[in-house]
């Protein structure tokens, strides 16, 4: 679709727009919705929606969607000072990496670490996942600087952060959500499953978080 009449439309909001699919649905009535599917940018709006209402609310919601997903993609200097924060709250700041990076070749893994040189990777699926999931597979890392595997001493210092359960619980969810086997306990340094299959996408997580508003509210 062509976004008319929004003039400043930046690249991310640009792409979304570019192959976005709008679903009109007779039970929605005041919510519009905009989410990630498949790859593709999904926004749900009421049948009675007139084409004009239809461009309006597209441009609205997809540009509130690419910057909800903006605000939690930290680059990797936020992440390496939120690193240090969560080391310093958890772990006593005993556990200082000397890099902290986004990549994107973890394959399924959401963490990496190399006690051997500090370094701590974690993986772009992560991006777009809640605050306190990310925490999670921080820490989770920057307790293996202090214990190599996943012994009772490894878990006795990451359960001094209240959400560890909730989180592996969530990336669980996340992993089964894309067909990954069950996380292995006793892989060295990593968190969460590892296969060579790096397909699959983290589509569950973006279904799991769009954006909604009343159209009432603000039309
Ligand atoms: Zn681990």
């Amino acid at each position: 679709m062509s976004p008319q009449g929004a003039e400043h439309v930046d690249a991310a909001v640009a792409r979304a727009l570019d192959e976005v699919v709008v679903r009109r649905s007779r039970r929605r009535v005041r919510t519009v919705t905009a989410f990630r599917e498949d790859g593709r940018t999904v926004v749900a709006i009421p049948a009675r929606f007139t084409r004009t209402q239809e461009r309006e609310w597209v441009v609205r919601m997809v540009t509130k969607l690419v910057a909800q997903e903006r605000r939690r993609r930290p680059s990797d200097e936020k992440l390496a000072a939120r690193a240090q924060t969560l080391s310093e709250r958890y772990l006593d700041g005993r556990a200082r990496p000397t890099s902290v990076a986004w990549v994107s070749n973890q394959g399924r893994r959401w963490g990496s670490c190399t006690p051997a040189d500090g370094t701590i990777r974690i993986s772009t699926r992560v991006q777009g996942m809640p605050t306190w999931v990310l925490d999670y597979v921080l820490l989770h890392e920057l307790t293996h600087l202090l214990h190599a595997g996943h012994g009772p001493e490894f878990w006795a210092a990451l359960g001094a952060y209240p959400r560890t359960e909730r989180a592996r619980g969530f990336l669980e969810g996340v992993a089964h959500a894309t067909d990954a086997p069950a996380p292995d306990e006793d892989d060295e340094d990593d968190v969460g499953p590892r296969t060579e299959d790096a397909g699959g996408g983290s589509r569950g997580v973006e279904a799991a978080t769009p954006v909604t508003s009343t159209t009432d509210a603000d039309a």
